[in-house]
């Protein structure tokens, strides 16, 4: 399979339409933004890493019965998805309280939540991803009610598979961001990626940062940390 014209420059990706009109190529690049794109760095590798992790998680999922848009990785950084249409929001699962939710409740960063919060994010980078909630999401249309039922139900599937997975691996999932996506025929998939880009991952022991926050707060050692998460999950 050919990549054949580039169809969307992204901050970390890059997606080509090929000689499939089903079917497209994500080519992962070592950009790395943070703050909206205020902040630009590249982390070495960081592409390879992130699509060889999201692979993998990917076809976790799917043996757990969560459909991706997952065909077949083709290189260390490029790998073939289906075609979808993105339901423009961003889903945020949150099992501990971290980041904008820690700022935005007053909660000290690792504080538990009692029960795991859903959010959901408009995705417009112009606007700043704002925060919605179902009656905005209905009122835009941006997906059917059933749509959102089944986004959220996979979304809580996707926090218990993923939390067991990575417990075993000494990784506490904090919280992360998900997208979906309708194929031609209507189903909703799992696409985008799940990476240490778009997860928080901690040490379970140590506590320690082993995701992007390295390289928002200017913590270094970002590359050393995604290079980390891999070898946990992929032995190398
Ligand atoms: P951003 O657009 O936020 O800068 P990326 O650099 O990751 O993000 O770009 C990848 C783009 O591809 C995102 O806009 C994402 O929504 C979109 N995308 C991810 N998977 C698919 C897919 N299977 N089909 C179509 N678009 C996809
Ligand atoms: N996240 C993401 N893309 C975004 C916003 C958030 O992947 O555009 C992820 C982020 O890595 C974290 C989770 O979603 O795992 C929650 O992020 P939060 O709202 O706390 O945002 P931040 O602190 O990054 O502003």
């Amino acid at each position: 399979m050919q990549k054949v014209k580039e169809l969307y420059e992204g901050k970390a990706k890059k997606v080509w339409t090929t000689e499939d009109p089903e079917l497209l190529i994500v080519d992962y690049k070592d950009d790395a933004t943070a703050g909206n794109g205020a902040k630009k760095g590249t982390i070495h590798d960081k592409g390879i890493i992130n699509n060889r992790v999201t692979n993998h998680l990917m076809k976790l999922l799917e043996k757990e019965g969560v459909p991706t848009h997952l065909v077949e990785e083709i290189s260390d950084r490029e790998t073939i998805v289906k075609k979808v249409s993105i339901v423009p929001l961003e889903v945020i699962v949150r099992n501990i309280a971290a980041g904008s939710l820690a700022n935005r409740l007053g909660l000290e960063e690792g504080t538990p939540m009692k029960k795991t919060v859903l959010e959901y994010c408009y995705k417009d980078d112009a606007l700043g991803d704002p925060m919605v909630n179902e009656y905005h999401i209905m009122a835009m249309e941006w997906c059917t009610k059933e749509e959102l039922d089944l986004i959220a139900k996979y979304s809580l599937k996707i926090n218990e598979v993923l939390s067991a997975y990575l417990k075993e691996a000494n990784i506490q999932l904090i919280d992360f961001k998900l997208e979906f996506g309708k194929t031609s025929d209507g189903t909703i998939v799992l696409a985008d990626e799940i990476s240490p880009d778009t997860c928080r991952f901690w040490d379970t022991v140590t506590k320690e940062k082993l995701d992007k926050d390295r390289f928002r707060r200017d913590m270094g050692g970002e590359e050393d940390a995604y290079k980390e998460v891999m070898k946990r999950l992929m032995g190398e």
